[in-house]
């Protein structure tokens, strides 16, 4: 489809500030999108993602630092020359428009002439099953079709960058799901740069080629959501990824030079007095008193409470040590509320976190068998 005419621009930030008074709302931040790459940048409330991706687009200036757009400066340039289309999260159509009126607003604004417009439209409906409704008004549409005219609006103006300001919040379950798997085949069909910002980090990780996570302003890791989720490169990371969030226990050094914390007895890297132990739930295996045909497992631990979601089951556990673990087990375990377990931890797939929540390289590694609680 003759859609996309321009190539897929890159984009690169260096050494980006941008500063409200005392509030620093992205700080220090290098970060390279290569072209036609889906870049999600995900974190919680208030880190800094719409900042940045105002900072792209154009909207705000930053404090410090440099933006590249395709190979070029753009500090300077204006957000309608930066060559990058904008989707927000209210999407603000014109409601005494039609669906073409409003997929083709831009361009007339722009002078562009009416033929070339008529026909960007038809492609940007076609390509968004948007053909049928060309002569609507948005009074008329579902959120997800509104949501659908809103891309097209971006899409007409054929940007060499699309950005995406949670463009999806405003929609009910089932249709992000569905908006979020056209937003993906669209990136696919058409191989445009996109940068897509959501604070949902399921979302993040299903639709991002990489993923850019960001905490306070910085940026804490970029990398394949299989990266970030396997090789998280702090505790921050560690824990915003994954659901249910991955356990932890703080450890310390003791007279024997193991790291110690609850049941666990830990063989302790050079230079580390503190740690934290961080485990999956699907890192931990459960075996009920006689299940378990060798008998030990790394510690034992009360079950709390069973939820049983189908596919799976999600056991909460009364330790280890004073920490509430949940562990994921397949749905053919047989446990309920006051069972005890034995649990046996995955310890090539955990991590040790430093006191400043580095992870450390090697996995952490067992001294001795815990004793029983
Ligand atoms: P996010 O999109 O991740 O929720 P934002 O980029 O909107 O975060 O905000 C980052 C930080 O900058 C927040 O602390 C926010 O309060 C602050 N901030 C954003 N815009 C402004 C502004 N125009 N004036 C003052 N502070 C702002």
């Amino acid at each position: 489809m003759g859609l996309v005419t321009r190539a897929p621009q890159g984009v690169e930030l260096r050494g980006v500030e941008k500063r409200y008074g005392a509030v620093v709302a992205v700080r220090a931040l290098d970060l390279e999108v290569r072209p036609g790459e889906l870049v999600v940048l995900v974190g919680p409330s208030g880190c800094g993602k719409s900042t940045l991706l105002r900072l792209i687009a154009g909207l705000i200036a930053p404090t410090a630092g440099e933006v590249w757009i395709g190979g070029r400066r753009v500090d300077d340039v204006e957000p309608g020359a930066r060559d990058v289309s904008m989707v927000f999260q209210s999407y603000a159509l014109y409601p005494h428009m039609t669906v073409a009126g409003n997929l083709g607003f831009g361009l007339r604004v722009r002078g562009t002439p009416r033929d070339e417009i008529e026909r960007r439209v038809a492609e940007a409906a076609a390509a968004l099953g948007l053909s049928d409704l060309l002569s609507w008004r948005p009074g008329q549409l579902s959120g997800g079709q509104r949501q659908r005219v809103a891309l097209g609006r971006a899409m007409v103006r054929d940007p060499g960058v699309f950005l995406f300001d949670e463009p999806l919040s405003n929609l009910d379950a089932e249709l992000r799901l569905r908006t979020r798997d056209e937003i993906a085949a669209l990136h696919r069909r058409l191989g445009t740069t996109m940068i897509f910002v959501t604070h949902d980090q399921v979302e993040a990780l299903s639709l991002g080629e990489r993923v850019a996570v960001m905490d306070r302003g910085r940026l804490q890791q970029v990398g394949t959501p299989d990266e970030v989720y396997r090789r998280p490169r702090n505790l921050f990371v560690a824990g915003f990824v994954g659901s249910p969030p991955i356990n932890c226990i703080p450890l310390a050094r003791d007279e024997g030079g193991r790291l110690v914390g609850g049941p666990f007895a830990l063989h302790a890297p050079s230079g580390l007095d503190r740690a934290t132990l961080g485990v999956r739930p699907e890192d931990l295996a459960l075996a009920g008193g006689d299940d378990d045909p060798t008998g030990t497992g790394d510690f034992r631990a009360a079950v709390l409470r069973v939820e049983a979601l189908g596919s799976e089951q999600r056991v909460h556990l009364d330790g280890p040590g004073d920490a509430a673990w949940v562990a994921r087990a397949g749905p053919g375990l047989r446990v309920a509320p006051g069972d005890r377990v034995r649990v046996s931890v995955a310890w090539e797939r955990s991590h040790l976190f430093g006191p400043d929540g580095r992870r450390e390289e090697a996995a952490p590694r067992p001294l001795s068998r815990p004793t029983s609680p």
